[in-house]
């Protein structure tokens, strides 16, 4: 990636399911912040040369049920994909609406009363449940996302998971206020940050 094309990229967002090693690239050649959810196919653990352990990008920030303030861009995460085998990174339909409710509402009310709204992104591994989703079982989308974009109308939601090779698959669609974007491989975007 030639970082003359991306001068001007304020944040490395990642979407899960890219190798460590990948995203701690991205990072230090743009020079910006890195923040993360998993994907399914990421490894709990990756080793090291040096014999050490990681759990995720060195240096990124892991959103995953957290909000985080990005210079005023209201960030919230939910990881994974539906589950579908053993293995981490993987939730019912029930376990996300726990992880949505228990994690991420309360954040949102609190962004509320600090900022005067309640999320501007939300980034997450799997697509909404319906939306650039498969009709297989690993690639069926979450509900949750579906109230929470109803409910608290950021202005995206960014997802990864659908590994898409055909031009012709759409990769943006705007439900109520929420633009949907699938950022496989990658997508740089101009967000507008709210004043
Ligand atoms: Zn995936």
């Amino acid at each position: 990636m030639a970082a003359d094309k991306y001068r001007g990229v304020d944040l490395a967002v990642g979407c899960g399911d890219l190798p460590y090693y990948y995203l701690e690239y991205i990072q230090t050649v743009l020079n910006v912040s890195l923040i993360y959810v998993h994907g399914n196919h990421d490894p709990e653990q990756e080793y090291l040369s040096d014999g050490s352990i990681v759990t995720g990008p060195q240096g990124g920030i892991n959103l995953h049920c957290k909000t985080y303030n990005a210079n005023n861009l209201l960030m919230a995460g939910l990881e994974g994909s539906i589950r579908y085998r053993r293995g981490s990174f993987q939730y019912s339909q029930q376990e996300m609406w726990t992880n949505t409710f228990l994690h991420l509402v309360p954040r949102f009310l609190i962004n509320k009363l600090q900022y005067g709204r309640y999320l501007d992104v939300l980034v997450t591994h799997s697509p909404p449940f319906g939306i650039h989703n498969g009709d297989d079982r690993v690639h069926i989308g979450f509900k949750s996302f579906l109230w929470l974009m109803k409910t608290f109308k950021p202005q995206y939601l960014i997802h990864g998971h659908r590994h898409i090779y055909n031009p012709a698959e759409i990769i943006e669609t705007q439900f109520y206020e929420t633009k949907v974007v699938n950022i496989y491989p990658y997508r740089v975007l101009d967000i507008e940050v709210p004043i």
